[in-house]
């Protein structure tokens, strides 16, 4: 043997080991009891996916079976599945990658597993390898969802590692799997009760898609953490002291915010690191009896708001009401030592669980027996009924169903009670019109008002948790266009839409007569071409409009010149994507690399404005060319998890020689007012550092101000340069980059 092939019969001894101990750590990771049988199944899982697998490897570098096992790994240690689905994690990637079949996998481990695998499959198909839209993909998931939630655990399992492993990836599909995981799976998750698995997707999908802020974060997080164990060791010894003195049996956990929820806080209320207050929070989970469990979580609660003073307005009482899937806990903001405040939970150990590891925790230990229990799915099945019923509604289409989908998931609750006293929930900010349509679509379609708690109200009225809701009828009523704007519940959206399209097309039909008379008057052939040809020159978007338009006299038939129109040359307006030449907004020579052309046109987005120095991507627009934006920008998530197709890798070019080209940046500046600052700062940002401004803000209340300027930069060190200056000179103030509002 020579010594490369001896170099290879090495390594790959050493691989079979690896291997060996990853699916001896899978083993160890399973917390329920196996039988001989199931011990037996999960091995030929396990034989199936090493050898479908023999030849393959990951971007790493690594045997490819390492993730199938990781994904085993995760469904039982992190989410407590059971055989079946850690059967499912092993052979997931089976039917994709080899020559074994759906009906291999039916006669080794039966009809259900085949099932599932066979839905994992089509995932796999429709997401992984095409680039079409993801929003109908996403249906089709859903679709199969409907079959089996294992599913999408199992799929969640095997998105959590591959986010776990973006690292090797190019930086396009990075993007694309990063963001389409913050658009997609993290509510999933969330939805799903997983709150675990949802909090680290969304960390690792801003580590991919907000480098910088990412790394800020979570360095600032790192640096403070011997103050901050300190601070939470001090503030729970009171707790702890009173709680022995009660008797209650308990653990607490102290823990920080995800980096996700800090950077969401930091741009939903336009603050610096420095000023999201209740950075961390403690759990107080008890041990308690079923029966005393509500007490006992409310004693702590009582113990821990006689030391320190709760925010009323942050009480949140998940115990007595749970939210839809499952979630039960007491939640309250408390005034902390230093007027810091602290979020606290209280919980059972039993909530805990099922708080940590979602619905899945039921489910332990029972997946093995022939189905799973019925009150165990209760709740996942009323989540999967609403989510048929917008998917039954076979006309609305994928991205008004994804929109749909995500209002449900992103909505909180309210409750709010029928006349006979019944409850009903729904997403914070439903209106009368969404209760009526709550109650029956033939009670939504009447609805003409309402009596809350008595007291007359229009159809758009928002509701309050705790109203009692009396919907008022009429048999002349029917839904309108602006109804839509009224409501924000799946079911009321999908119900008015439906009715507007029935009735739009009973009315395009009549249009579509009085075309056809046009048409035979002139002597013109009724034909697809010809249809067409009118719905470009007149700018709609598809025949149904044209012929809508025409029975609402909106285009008249008998002033129609058909002949003229189809003589005239028409430019085609929607033809397929093509990268149309736009002018160059930054006239300069080109600082980007778009895709691998050095010259390809392009113009600097204006809802985010990059800079040099900044992670950014490129979006090919109709008739635009191509944008560049910032991977923080606010459009980003969405633009790329639903037209990944149209994202093109773009970078700065890494030139030595400095450019001429200035770039337009916003700083933010908050502080003590005072009444030199204009002046201070202008003198600081226009002389000592020779930048020009663009514009300048400075709005004060109350003792303090808040100031916005707009300067013209060379790249992101040029700005930070200027940021640090500025503090330098003025260390009391907040001074940080901040978007341009356009
Ligand atoms: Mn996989």
């Amino acid at each position: 043997m020579s010594e490369v092939e001896m170099s290879v019969v090495v390594r790959e001894e050493l691989e079979r080991k690896e291997i060996l101990k990853r699916y001896k750590s899978l083993l160890r990771s399973i917390r329920h009891e196996l039988t001989n049988e199931q011990k037996k199944t999960i091995r030929a899982a396990f034989d199936l996916a090493l050898d479908a697998h023999k030849d393959m490897r990951r971007k790493t570098g690594e045997p490819y079976i390492y993730h199938p096992i990781a994904v085993a790994k995760i469904a039982a240690q992190e989410i407590g599945l059971g055989t079946t689905s850690i059967v499912c994690g092993l052979i997931h990637d089976v039917v994709e990658d080899s020559d074994y079949t759906i009906q291999d996998i039916k006669r080794k481990f039966g009809e259900k597993t085949a099932k599932i695998v066979d839905g994992l499959t089509k995932i796999k198909e429709v997401f992984d390898h095409t680039d079409s839209m993801q929003a109908e993909n996403f249906r089709k998931m859903l679709l199969t969802l409907s079959d089996d939630v294992r599913v999408i655990l199992v799929k969640l399992c095997d998105r959590l590692h591959n986010m776990r492993t973006l690292e090797s990836m190019g930086r396009k599909n990075q993007l694309k799997i990063a963001s389409e995981t913050l658009f997609l799976y993290a509510p999933l998750a969330h939805r799903l009760g997983l709150y675990n698995v949802k909090s680290e997707l969304e960390d690792l999908s801003i580590k991919y898609t907000q480098r910088e802020a990412y790394k800020e974060i979570s360095h600032k997080l790192n640096a403070k953490k011997a103050a901050r164990d300190r601070y939470i060791r001090k503030f729970i010894e009171p707790i702890k002291k009173k709680l022995d003195e009660a008797n209650i049996k308990y653990t607490i956990k102290g823990r920080p915010k995800s980096i996700y929820s800090i950077l969401k806080k930091m741009n939903q209320q336009d603050i610096p690191f420095e000023q999201v207050f209740d950075l961390f929070a403690i759990r107080i989970i008890v041990d308690s009896l079923a029966e005393k469990e509500k007490s006992d979580c409310w004693t702590a609660y009582s113990i821990v708001t006689d030391i320190y003073k709760p925010n009323p307005s942050r009480t949140r009482d998940w115990i007595t009401t749970p939210k839809s899937n499952g979630y039960e806990s007491l939640h309250t903001t408390v005034m902390g030592n230093d007027g810091k405040w602290v979020e606290v939970q209280i919980r059972t150990e039993r909530m805990d669980e099922l708080a940590e590891k979602g619905y899945a925790a039921h489910w332990k230990y029972k997946d093995s027996k022939e189905g799973i229990e019925n009150e165990a799915q209760a709740g996942v099945d009323g989540w999967l009924a609403r989510i048929k019923d917008i998917l039954d509604n076979p006309s609305s289409n994928a991205l008004e169903f994804l929109d749909d989908f995500k209002l449900q998931l992103i909505h909180e609750e309210i409750f709010v009670f029928t006349p006979n006293g019944d409850l009903k929930k729904l997403p914070k900010g439903a209106s009368t019109l969404d209760f009526a349509f709550e109650i029956h679509t033939q009670v939504g379609s009447k609805c003409i008002g309402a009596k809350v708690n008595n007291r007359l109200v229009p159809l758009s009225h928002t509701l309050a948790n705790g109203d009692q809701v009396e919907i008022l009828t009429s048999e002349k009523q029917h839904p309108r266009d602006e109804w839509l704007q009224y409501v924000v519940t799946g079911k009321a959206i999908a119900r008015i839409r439906n009715y507007l399209r029935e009735s739009k097309r009973e009315a395009a039909d009549k249009g579509k007569e009085l075309l056809k008379k046009r048409f035979h008057k002139e002597k013109i052939e009724f034909v697809e071409d010809n249809i067409q040809k009118l719905v470009r020159y007149f700018k709609v978007q598809s025949s149904l409009d044209l012929f809508y338009s025409v029975a609402k006299e909106l285009i008249s038939a008998d002033k129609l010149q058909i002949s003229n129109i189809l003589n005239k040359k028409i430019a085609t307006a929607a033809a397929p994507i093509k990268v149309v030449t736009a002018p160059n907004t930054s006239n300069k020579k080109n600082e980007i690399v778009v895709g691998d052309e050095y010259d390809l046109p392009y113009s600097l987005a204006k809802c985010c404005n990059p800079i040099p120095g900044d992670d950014i991507f490129g979006f090919i627009t109709i008739g635009e060319g191509v944008k560049i934006h910032r991977t923080s920008c606010p459009n980003a998530v969405s633009l790329m998890s639903n037209y990944g197709y149209r994202i093109i890798k773009s970078q700065w070019k890494n030139t030595m020689v400095k450019t001429e080209s200035r770039f337009l940046a916003g700083v933010k500046i908050i502080g003590i007012d005072d009444v030199g600052i204009v002046s201070s700062l202008s003198e600081i940002i226009s002389k000592n550092m020779g930048v020009n401004m663009k514009a300048i803000t400075i709005e004060s209340h109350e003792g303090t101000f808040e100031g916005m300027i707009s300067v013209f930069v060379e790249d992101t060190k040029h700005l930070d340069d200027l940021i640090a200056n500025i503090k330098q000179k003025h260390p009391m103030m907040d001074v940080f980059r901040m978007e341009l509002k356009a």
